[in-house]
């Protein structure tokens, strides 16, 4: 059996938990009255179904908010998995490519199939839903997740303080701002958002930064733009403030 590891849990709440997969990617676990959410399941070197199992003993729903490795690739532990199937050729991409077929060969792991999400789908854990709000930008298949009863938005890799527009697979600037804009009306029903490499919770303030630097970059205002260097590419990047955040896009 493969060597797995375990994630550090941090309590958000007293039902909402925070998995930090050794600083790769961030999952959550939601707990409700009558099941619970797994969203994401970072790169798939820890068992995020058992991590989950020990804080909840509710039937679990696997939910990603995108189709990028280090978010789905954990899925393997589950017998099912929601995904926007925009995302579907990405994540497919990944499981057929020959690093990950040796492992599934190896140690006899499978990934489940996966059912789409509907934009606007609520997910009903019993006292608190979940509701999907598709999110194109970093890649075509981005959901956010809002929790109106904590008042918490589950954000992916869609709104972060460095957000990547500049791989190959990321959509236009101007859609990312359109996904921004379509979600300001639900902006005042979150206080709290939890990103896809959170480490600790972030205030909502990120997304209003975020998109005033959007709209910023859109307007053409890259005289202070870096070079960006990321798995042997160079891009741009856009920074912004607070603390040195940076958009990253196609140059
Ligand atoms: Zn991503």
């Amino acid at each position: 059996m493969m060597e797995l590891r375990k994630p550090y849990i941090i309590p958000v709440n007293d039902h909402v938990w925070l998995l930090d997969d050794d600083h790769m990617a961030s999952c959550y676990v939601i707990d409700g009255t009558r099941q619970a959410a797994v969203i994401d399941t970072s790169i798939g070197l820890s068992n995020i179904q058992e991590a989950a199992e020990s804080l909840t003993s509710l039937p679990l729903l696997c939910i990603n908010t995108h189709g990028h490795e280090d978010h789905m690739g954990g899925n393997w532990s589950f017998d099912k998995a929601y995904m926007n199937l925009a995302d579907l050729p990405l994540a497919e991409g990944w499981i057929n490519g020959p690093e990950v077929r040796e492992g599934i060969e190896q140690f006899g792991i499978h990934f489940p199939p996966f059912e789409h999400i509907e934009d606007g789908q609520i997910f009903d854990l019993g006292g608190i839903t979940l509701e999907a709000v598709y999110f194109p930008g970093h890649t075509a298949g981005e959901i956010v997740l809002l929790d109106r009863e904590d008042r918490i938005l589950f954000s992916g890799d869609g709104i972060i303080e460095h957000l990547w527009l500049q791989l190959e697979e990321s959509l236009p600037l101007r859609v990312q701002i359109d996904s921004m804009k379509k979600l300001l009306p639900l902006r005042n029903s979150f206080d709290t958002i939890l990103h896809g490499h959170c480490q600790s919770p972030c205030g909502a303030e990120l997304f209003d930064t975020l998109l005033a630097a959007l709209e910023d970059l859109a307007a053409g205002n890259t005289a202070d733009d870096i070079d960006y260097e990321w798995l042997g590419f160079v891009s741009k990047a856009h920074p912004y403030q607070p603390n040195n955040r940076r958009i990253v896009y196609k140059s």
